[in-house]
């Protein structure tokens, strides 16, 4: 009964709550039993909680990869292959979820863009068709291009034209040539410089997670948007520059 009314529970609160195993009755873990090495059924957990994290972006990822290999092992659905056939299913569910969780929390943006959806916030489509749909329903999509690289992206789009009507006629201009592919490194360059902007959001965010108030908190996650979805701009940029430079 007392077991019955702790998974009713937010999810925070019942990870840090070891249950007992269904084997042996002795659970010191959350997904397989230290007692017994019995994997216990999934309990519906956020990727940070399945590894027993608080939801700050700062993360220690030797550990977590360490985690993740001692879990694989201990959850590998072919040590249950002899057990319980109920072991065998939680083997297969909790070794994918392991799978997923370890896949996003490992890389810093997918990390990021997983902590915004969990907090409700949904990135900006960046995408032309997004766009087009926002013109046609007379919505006013936000930021488009990025206001700092408005005048950059202009001129850049006028070379970019050029050289497109220069291949056309087969005559490349190769100043012009060597002009867009230093702007392409600059580019580049400014893609690596938003990730270490968005890891200063990190740093406030970690700070906000335990005493900041809400409306604090919402403010660095807009921050984080804005950032990611210039970074995600800056990048189709890069895209179209390579395409055009290779074409
Ligand atoms: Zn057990």
């Amino acid at each position: 009964m007392a077991e019955r009314m702790k998974s009713a529970l937010p999810v925070e609160e019942t990870n840090e709550t070891a249950s007992e195993c269904w084997s042996c009755g002795d659970m010191r873990a959350a997904h397989f039993c230290s007692a017994c090495g019995r994997v216990q059924p999934p309990r519906p957990a956020d990727y940070f909680s399945f590894f027993g994290l608080p939801r700050k972006l700062n993360l220690d990822t030797a550990r977590l990869e360490r985690e993740f290999y001692e879990l694989s092992r201990r959850l590998h659905p072919d040590l249950a292959a002899r057990a319980d056939r109920r072991e065998q299913e939680w083997s297969l569910q909790q070794s994918s979820l392991l799978n997923d969780a370890y896949r996003t929390l490992k890389e810093p943006v997918k990390r990021t863009r997983y902590l915004l959806q969990l907090e409700g916030l949904h990135l900006e489509e960046q995408s032309k068709t997004a766009t087009e749909k926002a013109r046609a329903a007379g919505e006013v999509k936000k930021q488009v291009v990025p206001p700092d690289l408005l005048e950059e992206v202009f001129e850049l789009n006028m070379q970019l034209e050029e050289l497109r009507m220069q291949r056309k006629t087969g005559e490349d201009d190769p100043a012009l040539v060597e002009e867009i592919a230093r702007q392409r490194l600059e580019l580049e360059k400014k893609h690596e410089s938003l990730l270490a902007e968005l890891k200063g959001y990190w740093e406030q965010w970690d700070k906000l997670v335990d005493s900041g108030s809400e409306e604090d908190r919402r403010k660095v996650l807009d921050k984080m948007v804005d950032v990611l979805n210039r970074r995600n701009y800056v990048r189709n940029l890069v895209r179209d520059v390579a395409e055009a430079l290779e074409s």
